[in-house]
This record gives structure tokens, C-alpha cells and sequence, in this order.
């Protein structure tokens, strides 16, 4: 069988190619690449020199929060997160739900709640006090890789960006760049190998940190995934096959998508006579886990919204409730189904609630709900209550 002209390319791209490809990016990362990043930077906010360590606290922190956000969303983020752990030692000593407060609102949650237990390995394979010096963190990508969370791209970002050692990455943002440079005509995720082979073609042995910094640069400034900036691009006069083609934005191709699933969500907001509201904490495993939300369940077929509110209730938490109004009405679109949210304030009748499918469950005061971490769903779900009992009822908007 014939190969495709991209194979050709991906198993022989010959070696006065990577040459070219790679000085040339090293060459705009110099003039136009992202210097300021903070945890790139050493403490005194200068430039590592080649082989120099920086603190690999602050990268790692960073790239696991990259790992599905875009860095002008997670840098507040980060931000906040050093002010509080601002030590290996202060995060594998926190609680997890202070952890998760923090991460509050970056959504997948798993990547915290695995920032927390990775942080008690690490601490235990370094040292306390061993862990403020920078050289004294493992370097050894397999370690890192071992860690709960942290793929080979992750790991190599790591120690590259850190240590300065030779490891390739292949991250969202290279895998877009290469499929348009080549002008690969099948989806990225069926040619995985071959692009980690391309990525350690192309890698610069002596200036690993500036090269993958260089290529994360490039896929987030210049080759963006719509409307790519070809002519402020290092390789558009050199070889870029998509660019060639005219049709850069035809690259990646897509795998043929499958439809979301939808589901309609009964949640109910139940006061008592004390005015408390009931939340429940969802178990530490799975979406979403160790976060509070306010209970409910999918609405089972040809049944009404208000009766699946109390069955859920019953269910999951044993209690009796009377579903009074309709609180608020949204939806939500996660990465992988659309929810829509129907939910009610309940007023509680009898029962004391137990966790039958959470892991605690608790009468709190309204006021008090900022001190527990919830879904960015439910967000909207407390600023609808606080405007109900502020005695503003025109909070059912959509
Ligand atoms: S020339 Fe355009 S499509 Fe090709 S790598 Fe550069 S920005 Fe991307």
C-alpha cells in the first residue's frame, strides 16, 4: 500500500529540515516569545541561564492547571494558589477542601484533588526543608510520570521548563502546530507516536527549556486554532505544508464527532424551619469529587420535574420534602453531556438527612455556602437563592 505524503514526512523528515525548523523558531522565540511568564522565571524574576534550575513548585502547579485551560484564564488562579500554598510543604499540610476552594471555578476538579495527594509523594520522596532548593526535586521524567495526574507531556514540560533537561512535549497546542506543518490528513489522536517522534526530532538538545517554551509559544500566539498568523510565522516560508496548501484552518482534522448526551436535572434547594439550607458533599472518587452541591437527580422518562425532586430526596437522602418554586432554570454544557438544570426551593417535612449517596451531608446558613467548594453549576444555583431571600422573586431568569 502507498503511504500518504505525511508519512513520508513524519518517518524521514530529513535531519537539515530540524535544523532549519528549529533555529528559526528559536530565532522569533528570542524577538517575540513569551518572557514574562512568571513561573518560568527565577525568584529575582530573571532568566535561568542554560542547565540553571527554577523552582519546580511553582511549573508544576502551573502546567497541571494548563493542562485544560488557557493560561489568560488560569493565572489568577495560580496566583491565588501561591499566596495560600506558596510551599510544597504548605499544600501537602492543607485540607482538601481548602485545596479545592482555591481551585474553585477552574472546573475538573480531579486535577486538584491529584495536585494534593501527588504534593504528600513529593514531600516524602524530597524533605521539608529539602524541597525550598530547587535542585534537590527529582528530574527523572519517569518519577514524575508515576505522580497521579501527570502525563508525558506534563512530566516533560516539568522538568524541561525546571531542570532544563531534553525532553520533548506534545500538548494540545504542538499537536495542532505539527498536524498543520505537515498537513496531516488524519485525526491527531491516531497519530500520537509519530508526533512525539517529530517532537523529539526537532527538540534542541542544548536549550530544551527555551525550545518547548519556543514551540508552546508558537501554538498559543501564532498558530492559533482558528485563524492561524501565518505571515508572523517562523515556519511559513520554511516548509509548512498546510500553509502552502492555503488551507491552514482545514488543519487538524476532526474525528468524526459523536453527539452530547442531554439530561434534564431535578435539584432541590431545601430550607428549614430555621432557615438553613441542605448541601451534601459528593464522594471523593469520580466527577467532580469532594466538591458540595445541592442534591437532586436525573429525571427519570414521563416523570415530572417536581416528582423527581422528591424521589431523589427520598432516594439519596432519606427525608421527606414538600417542592414548592421554581428557583432557577439553566443549562449547563459540560465536555462530555448538556445538563439543564431545573431547580426548585423544598421545603423540608421530615427525616434526618442522610448521606446514602454523598459522603456528609449538612444543614448550613445561606450565608455560610462561600465556605464550601461547588461545581461552577451551582454557582449559579446560590446566586439565585441569595436573591430569593434577599426577596428579589425575579430570579428564575435563564
Ligand atoms: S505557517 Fe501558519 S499554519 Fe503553518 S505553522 Fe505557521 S501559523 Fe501554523
Amino acid at each position: 500500500m502507498s503511504q500518504r505524503p505525511e508519512e513520508n514526512l513524519l518517518s524521514t523528515l530529513p535531519v537539515e529540515r530540524h535544523v532549519i525548523l528549529r533555529t528559526k523558531l528559536l530565532e522569533w522565540y528570542a524577538e517575540k516569545g513569551r518572557h514574562w511568564i512568571p513561573w518560568k522565571l527565577k525568584a529575582d524574576g530573571t532568566s535561568a541561564g542554560s542547565g540553571e534550575a527554577i523552582d519546580p513548585y511553582r511549573i508544576w502547579i502551573a502546567e497541571v492547571m494548563l493542562q485544560q485551560t488557557q493560561l489568560k484564564t488560569m493565572f489568577p488562579y495560580w496566583e491565588k494558589w501561591i499566596k495560600t500554598f506558596p510551599t510544597l510543604f504548605d499544600l501537602a499540610n492543607a485540607d482538601q477542601q481548602e485545596v479545592l476552594l482555591v481551585w474553585q471555578g477552574l472546573g475538573y476538579y480531579s486535577r486538584a484533588r491529584r495536585i494534593h495527594q501527588s504534593s504528600m509523594i513529593l514531600l516524602d520522596a524530597i524533605g521539608d526543608t529539602k524541597s525550598l532548593d530547587p535542585n534537590q526535586w527529582p528530574k527523572d521524567l519517569e518519577f514524575w510520570i508515576a505522580l497521579p495526574g501527570i502525563g508525558r507531556s506534563t512530566a516533560g514540560s516539568i522538568i524541561s521548563s525546571a531542570f532544563d533537561c531534553p525532553s520533548p512535549i506534545l500538548d494540545g497546542n504542538v499537536k495542532r502546530v505539527f498536524s498543520r506543518l505537515i498537513a496531516c490528513s488524519r485525526p491527531v489522536e491516531s497519530v500520537t507516536n509519530r508526533f512525539w517522534c517529530l517532537s523529539e526530532q526537532l527538540l534542541d538538545k542544548q536549550s530544551p527549556r527555551k525550545f518547548n517554551q519556543a514551540l508552546m509559544d508558537l501554538g498559543a500566539m501564532v498558530c492559533k486554532p482558528r485563524n492561524p498568523t501565518c505571515l508572523t510565522c517562523p515556519w511559513q516560508k520554511h516548509d509548512c505544508i498546510a500553509y502552502s496548501s492555503g488551507k491552514p484552518n482545514h488543519f487538524p482534522v476532526k474525528a468524526s464527532s459523536k453527539s452530547v448526551p442531554y439530561e434534564v436535572i431535578g435539584v432541590g434547594v431545601v430550607l428549614n424551619a430555621d432557615g438553613e439550607v441542605l448541601i451534601d458533599q459528593r464522594h471523593d472518587q469520580g466527577l467532580l469529587g469532594g466538591l458540595w452541591e445541592f442534591p437532586g437527580g436525573k429525571k427519570e422518562h414521563g416523570e415530572g420535574i417536581q416528582e423527581t425532586i422528591a424521589r431523589e430526596l427520598r432516594e439519596e437522602l432519606g427525608i421527606e420534602i414538600e417542592v414548592a418554586d421554581l428557583l432557577v432554570d439553566f443549562e449547563h454544557l459540560y465536555s462530555h453531556k448538556r445538563l439543564r438544570f431545573v431547580v426548585h426551593l423544598c421545603n423540608w417535612i421530615a427525616g434526618t438527612p442522610q448521606p446514602f449517596a454523598s459522603q456528609k451531608v449538612q444543614w448550613v446558613d445561606p450565608n455560610s455556602l462561600g465556605e464550601f467548594p461547588f461545581p461552577a453549576a451551582n454557582a449559579k444555583m446560590i446566586r439565585a437563592l441569595n436573591e430569593y431571600l434577599r426577596g428579589d422573586k425575579s430570579s428564575k431568569s435563564h
